[in-house]
């Protein structure tokens, strides 16, 4: 989303989106600073990698420990630049980068460490190799308002104990938050030129790309992705691109109906439906499909919109007029097209200007943008399906791919359509949650991205392999050397047939041409 925020030339305002209150005022980084401090990023990285992962993992663990100290400070801070309810920022924020931390601080020495790589063809048996992984250097991420703290902490955390450097650039709609994470991180031990916060809007982002840093992760939308993807093949710079969705929900007809629809309700209106993970479409069989519908609209009857710091509030504000507009145009199209509104459907002025009902549509179909576009907003559209085949090819009717629902009580029919769906991550019977799951892949297919962040994938994401090939017949020619002519290329044939050939006589005779080349003349 690019964003029209009250913003002078090279400052942003800070606002509270549920009152619209200024909480600070920033300054911009020029493009100047942020090539500064992507080269005082580089200065330091060679000893922080040097420190070593044992010392690094003992700062990840202090990190730990202070974020547990500090939760509900950062929680409420958290909740004061993004909305969300204070409950929602200490379990799909905090919680998650304390539980990255947990896996990083148990794992990542046996992911990290060299592996001896063994060979399998037979020239190169007298070889020993060896799988290293090696920083890349300077790590540029540039993450959106969403989750302002568990998407940059998580990344930044793989990120520095793989012993990287981070120059992170947040959302313009968030920079409060990644200060909170620099100083948060600063205080736990990390020096203040292995993470850097620079504060802007796109062109800062850009600026970043352009920078002098060795990979970019980047989280935010489809179109700015899209940019970014370009601009980084131009110096073929390495980027991970976790873009956004439009993830389905299926539910089969064998699915508890209550445990379905109040899933789909909290998945479509956790973070006010602002999540890259949030139910954007809904899709229930045909025989429950009325009870279903009626069930998420008397649930999202009872919801409490509010402010988020208000501890009985459900869902919270969207975090922009532009995001308003976005869900009012999306909510627009569907009902000129036929959709009937069950629950909400329009702005909640009364509570302030960024405030969205939750809403709950009927009768959608797959040519309304509701069913296309990605809203990012508390809309849950629910359409029926008749048989299995219908719904997966209506849940991949879609440029997006990053992750899908199934609600069934047979876990191995719902294993058996997974693998049909077009997504990065399915998910059985729950919706959102396996972002925090610290061991789980996050990332998507098709327009959703490009690579993997969290758990294992993530990590292998934050460095670079190099294979080292030893020799150990150091005062030995190899085979395969110069000294060519018809006997050689005999030789190599019978080396071939040893290795290939279907009959085992053919094998031997092979064995027996092949080991002639030991005793060739090599230049
Ligand atoms: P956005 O693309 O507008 O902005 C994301 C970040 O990119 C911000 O920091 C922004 O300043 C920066 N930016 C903007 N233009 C840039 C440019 N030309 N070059 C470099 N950087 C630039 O996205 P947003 O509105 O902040 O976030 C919402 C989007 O993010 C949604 O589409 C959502 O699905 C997606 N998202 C995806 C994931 C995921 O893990 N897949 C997670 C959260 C959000």
């Amino acid at each position: 989303m690019a964003t029209d925020l009250q913003i002078a030339a090279s400052s942003i305002t800070c606002r509270n989106p549920a009152t619209g209150e200024v909480l600070q005022e920033l300054q911009c980084a020029t493009d100047r600073e942020i090539v500064a401090a992507v080269e005082r990023a580089r200065a330091a990285q060679p000893a922080w990698a040097l420190l070593g992962l044992r010392r690094r993992l003992a700062i990840i663990r202090e990190v730990q420990r202070n974020l547990h100290a500090r939760k509900s400070e950062i929680a409420d801070a958290i909740t004061r630049e993004a909305g969300k309810p204070v409950a929602e920022a200490l379990v799909t924020e905090v919680l998650v980068v304390l539980d990255a931390a947990r896996f990083l601080i148990g794992n990542t020495f046996p992911l990290l460490r060299d592996e001896s790589l063994p060979h399998g063809n037979i020239a190169t048996k007298l070889k020993k190799g060896r799988l290293v992984r090696e920083p890349y250097g300077v790590i540029g991420i540039i993450s959106p308002w969403n989750y302002p703290f568990s998407i940059p902490a998580t990344e930044t955390l793989a990120a520095l104990v793989a012993g990287n450097t981070v120059v992170l650039k947040p959302s313009e709609l968030t920079p409060l938050v990644a200060r909170e994470l620099a100083s948060l991180l600063h205080a736990s031990g990390v020096p203040h030129d292995v993470f850097q916060v620079v504060v802007g809007e796109g062109p800062a982002g850009a600026a970043l790309a352009r920078s002098p840093i060795d990979k970019l992760v980047f989280t935010g939308s489809v179109g700015t992705g899209k940019r970014i993807a370009a601009a980084a093949a131009e110096r073929l710079l390495p980027v991970v691109l976790e873009l956004g969705g439009k993830d389905p929900l299926l539910v089969l007809d064998d699915a508890d109906l209550d445990v379905a629809s109040s899933a789909a309700v909290w998945g479509a209106f956790v973070n006010a439906g602002q999540a890259c993970l949030s139910v954007e479409r809904c899709y229930a069989h045909r025989s429950l499909y009325e009870k279903f519908v009626a069930a998420c609209t008397e649930k999202t009857m009872k919801l409490r919109v509010g402010h988020g710091e208000d501890r009985e509030t459900d869902v919270g504000p969207l975090i922009h007029e532009r995001q308003m507009r976005t869900v009012e145009a999306h909510v627009e199209d569907a009902k000129s097209a036929g959709a009937r509104v069950l629950v909400g459907g329009s702005r909640y002025t009364e509570l302030g200007k960024n405030f969205y009902r939750p809403t709950v549509l009927a009768d959608v179909t797959h040519e309304m943008r509701i069913m296309r576009e990605e809203t990012f907003g508390p809309v849950l559209p629910i359409m029926p399906f008749d048989t299995e085949n219908e719904a997966i090819r209506l849940a991949n009717d879609s440029e997006y791919g990053l992750a899908a629902s199934i609600f069934t009580r047979d876990s191995e029919r719902g294993e058996r359509l997974a693998r049909h769906l077009h997504a990065g991550t399915v998910m059985i019977n729950d919706a959102i949650s396996c972002f925090g799951i610290s061991e789980a892949p996050h990332g998507g297919v098709k327009s959703s991205g490009i690579g993997r962040t969290h758990g294992r994938f993530g990590l292998e994401e934050m460095v670079r392999v190099k294979y080292i090939d030893t020799d150990q017949m150091a005062t030995m020619k190899k085979v395969w050397w110069y000294g060519y002519g018809e006997n050689f290329r005999r030789q190599m044939e019978g080396f071939l047939d040893l290795q290939f050939a279907a009959s085992l006589t053919r094998r031997l005779r092979g064995a027996l041409r092949a080991s002639r080349t030991l005793w060739r003349k090599r230049l």
